[in-house]
């Protein structure tokens, strides 16, 4: 039995659910949707995996707020920490040849994390800036070498990179292009590999790592003379938490060997544990030349991202003098403090390790689940997805109309989930990386209910 116990009365519920609708803008939320549903749904608090709603219900963020709440809700640490530095020094810039003993700290620690050799650190104040900043030191960097046509960038299908014009052009998700053109231009993208939906027909074992051949191709139809980067999320996450076949990231480190071209690694959701290693990119023993950062930097206790870049980025800038870039919050004393309060409990509690561990154990219950719409449970580490089908042996999907892993959503909203369906009636598993078997098991029980609801619904109405 559970209590539901709000702090708020009815008609402040209702008063705030009116006045989102007549100041609010809300980023990617369906406004059809938030009608539907008689208002937004307004989280006031939470703890561990937990969050709560205004109306006092509970519920396992499966999602870990964006992929980013590693180390849980009211970490006393961090929030002490913050506070500290907060009355001490809340705000210095880091243009004009200024910085403080906090950005030094996260400098020198970041550096020597990240699989970048002679790696330096720049921060930014999110994941959007990230990719912005690095795609401009992919191509500071050619133009300081003396060969500044070379200067494209490909990225893949099902990327997401994040919302500056830099990130969206980067991106390939639907929707995101759609009213913004013109985009920033020197921008490709090439097929990303997912094992169970090959876009080359083949299966994995008996493949030739065809997607990784993709990457050559694009830069070879493109010109290796003008082509700066390779930009990929080591493992793809808003487009549908896709896992690379092994093969793929070494072969890939080979071809931009081959071609002098930068290996970037968009590690913003993958980055400082999620994926069972510091960073995504190690899972396959790979070392990129720029990689973008965020999210877990701080657990979103407030926001930071930053870009490793490798020494021979850097030599180039030094010699020429001057980075023209930054922003306003580039590190941020606060978010500094926060960082390091944070990634201290990721140490000390072993969070890389139960990433790895729960992470298994997790897809483990999924895939005992007796469900004929779950295709494939995928994942590494807490980065998860279930994949939803019409039809398991054939692996084909539901009509787009149908909006499967959407429904099943709405479902786990009323059964205690906050849940995400991904693209492509995928559903995003990415609880913190504290969560414990015990609460694994009723987020599965959870996840259950909702599919075979949704499924039932399905056969009783849709297939008709
Ligand atoms: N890159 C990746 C891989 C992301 O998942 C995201 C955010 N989901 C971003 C970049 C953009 O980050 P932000 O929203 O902090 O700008």
């Amino acid at each position: 039995e559970v209590i539901i116990v709000s702090i708020y009365s009815e008609e402040q519920i209702l008063q705030m659910k009116e006045d989102d609708f007549s100041y609010h803008l809300h980023p990617t939320s369906s406004i059809p949707d938030m009608e539907a549903w008689g208002g937004p749904r307004i989280i006031s608090e939470g703890e561990g995996v937990r969050v709560k709603s205004v109306e006092g219900k509970t519920y396992i963020d499966c999602g870990a707020g964006l992929w980013l709440n590693n180390v849980g809700t009211g970490r006393k640490e961090i929030v002490e920490a913050a506070s500290k530095q907060m009355e001490k020094l809340h705000y210095f810039q880091s243009f004009n040849g200024y910085t403080h003993p906090l950005a030094i700290e996260v400098a020198k620690k970041f550096a020597k994390m990240v699989p970048v050799e002679n790696a330096r650190i720049f921060f930014t104040s999110g994941g959007s800036e990230s990719n912005d900043s690095a795609y401009k030191l992919a191509r500071l960097y050619f133009n300081l070498t003396g060969r500044p046509e070379k200067n494209q960038i490909i990225c893949r299908t099902k990327a997401y990179h994040g919302v500056a014009y830099g990130a969206t052009s980067a991106t390939s998700l639907p929707g995101f292009w759609d009213g913004f053109r013109p985009l920033v231009p020197g921008f490709h993208h090439t097929d990303h590999p997912h094992c169970y939906f090959c876009a080359w027909g083949k299966e994995e074992g008996s493949c030739d790592y065809e997607c990784a051949k993709a990457v050559e191709e694009k830069i070879l139809e493109i010109g290796p003379e003008k082509v700066a980067g390779f930009s990929a999320e080591p493992v793809i996450g808003t487009g549908g938490a896709i896992v690379p076949p092994n093969g793929y990231y070494p072969r890939v480190r080979e071809i931009c060997n081959k071609y002098d071209v930068l290996l970037i690694a968009d590690e913003v959701i993958c980055g400082f544990g999620r994926t069972g290693k510091n960073f995504g990119i190690e899972n396959w023993g790979v070392k990129p030349d720029l990689m973008m950062l965020a999210k877990g930097i701080t657990s979103g206790y407030i926001p930071m991202g930053a870009v490793a870049l490798t020494g021979k980025i850097y030599e180039p800038i030094k010699k020429h003098g001057i980075f023209m870039h930054g922003y306003t919050y580039t590190g941020h004393p606060v978010a500094c403090a926060a960082a390091l309060a944070n990634l201290e409990i990721v140490e000390k509690e072993n969070l890389v390790e139960n990433a790895r561990i729960k992470g298994e154990i997790l897809r483990q219950k999924v895939r005992a689940l007796d469900l004929p719409c779950i295709g494939e449970v995928r994942g590494i580490g807490m980065i998860n997805g279930v994949q939803l089908v019409k039809n398991r042996e054939t692996r084909e999907k539901f009509a787009p109309s149908v909006g499967f892993a959407k429904r099943v959503s709405f479902l786990g909203w009323e059964n205690g989930l906050i849940l995400r369906p991904l693209i492509d009636d995928a559903l995003q598993l990415s609880p913190s990386l504290i969560i414990s078997e015990t609460e694994i098991d009723e987020l599965v029980e959870k996840l259950e209910t909702s599919i075979k609801q949704a499924w039932e619904e399905y056969l009783a109405n849709d297939e008709k």
